[in-house]
């Protein structure tokens, strides 16, 4: 009784830190560390040894098991000690420890958004004449089947060579009651030494996008940030997939306001295939084994992903 009485006082002495490290302005990491009983590795990084997280001074960027993610704002550094900001450890590091419980009901209804359609093309190349839309369509379709082989419903924003807006192919996913929303697409950049893969998933609540200046007076949100740490937990998953199927060079994870994943009422992400912008990786892509094995990472992310989920 006497050994039931102190378990229940640790365990609540755990989630007493726990959130109140959620409700601190700044939080030195050697206090994350210590609330999630990891190890620190260095002054700016912690984990078990195949569970490594790493922060860098005044960056955003994290890496986690090595896949870069960027926080909402700078890892600061004050008195010799490291600091993330609390809404970072909220959105960006808790979701990720393994220990971490995800209350979200297992996948049934998945849907798979091929960018582009009709008289939108998407990005196209200028070597092999492929067209983003039908690339898109392309990974779906094997993507599709892996899935209902595993028993999971799949629905798509598009069926055809159509154009569909963006607001309508979320209301389509919303409509068919989807768990899970996956856009994919193929890149393109100016330079064409650009290559890789990267994911997006939509920019948690009040933090800055990727590509924006972060700011304390950012105050939006959208229906889709009530599943904010569900998306960034969603977008390592696929994003580690991609990387270590296909040995594309790792973009890492990045958040945008896209206006595919604002108004979800699921978690959801957007896949960057590649760019046909990049000869070698378009090359690639013109293979079908090649686009075979992207479908078949995504697959193996959501699983992952699915295998975390709780109810
Ligand atoms: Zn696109």
């Amino acid at each position: 009784m006497r050994k039931t009485r102190s378990l229940i006082f640790a365990s609540a002495l755990w989630w007493v830190i726990i959130g109140s490290l959620c409700q601190a302005a700044e939080i030195p990491l050697i206090k994350v560390a210590k609330a999630n009983r990891v190890q620190m590795i260095s002054a700016n990084s912690f984990g078990a040894k195949d569970a490594v997280f790493a922060f860098k001074d005044n960056s955003r960027i994290f890496t986690f098991k090595n896949i870069s993610m960027p926080l909402g704002f700078p890892v600061t550094k004050r008195y010799g000690k490291y600091h993330i900001d609390s809404s970072d450890y909220k959105y960006h590091i808790q979701p990720l420890f393994p220990t971490t419980k995800h209350n979200y009901k297992k996948l049934k209804v998945i849907a798979l958004d091929a960018g582009h359609g009709g008289k939108d093309n998407g990005t196209t190349d200028k070597w092999h004449n492929l067209q983003e839309k039908n690339l898109t369509m392309d990974v779906c379709s094997r993507l599709a089947k892996l899935l209902e082989k595993k028993g999971y419903r799949v629905i798509f924003t598009r069926s055809r060579d159509q154009k569909v807006s963006l607001p309508e192919r979320t209301q389509i996913a919303n409509r068919a009651g989807a768990n899970l929303f996956i856009s994919v697409h193929f890149n393109s950049a100016p330079s064409a030494s650009a290559s890789g893969i990267e994911v997006f998933t939509l920019t948690p609540s009040a933090q800055a996008s990727s590509y924006q200046v972060s700011s304390r007076n950012i105050q939006r949100s959208f229906v889709g940030n009530t599943f904010d740490t569900l998306n960034i937990v969603l977008g390592y998953c696929l994003q580690s997939s991609l990387v270590e199927k296909t040995s594309a060079i790792d973009r890492g994870v990045k958040h945008s306001t896209f206006v595919v994943l604002r108004d979800l009422k699921c978690p959801g992400i957007l896949v960057e295939c590649g760019f046909l912008s990049n000869y070698e990786e378009c090359t690639k892509i013109t293979s079908s084994t090649y686009r075979d094995a992207l479908a078949q990472a995504i697959f193996d992310g959501i699983v992952k992903f699915d295998d975390l989920l709780s109810e």
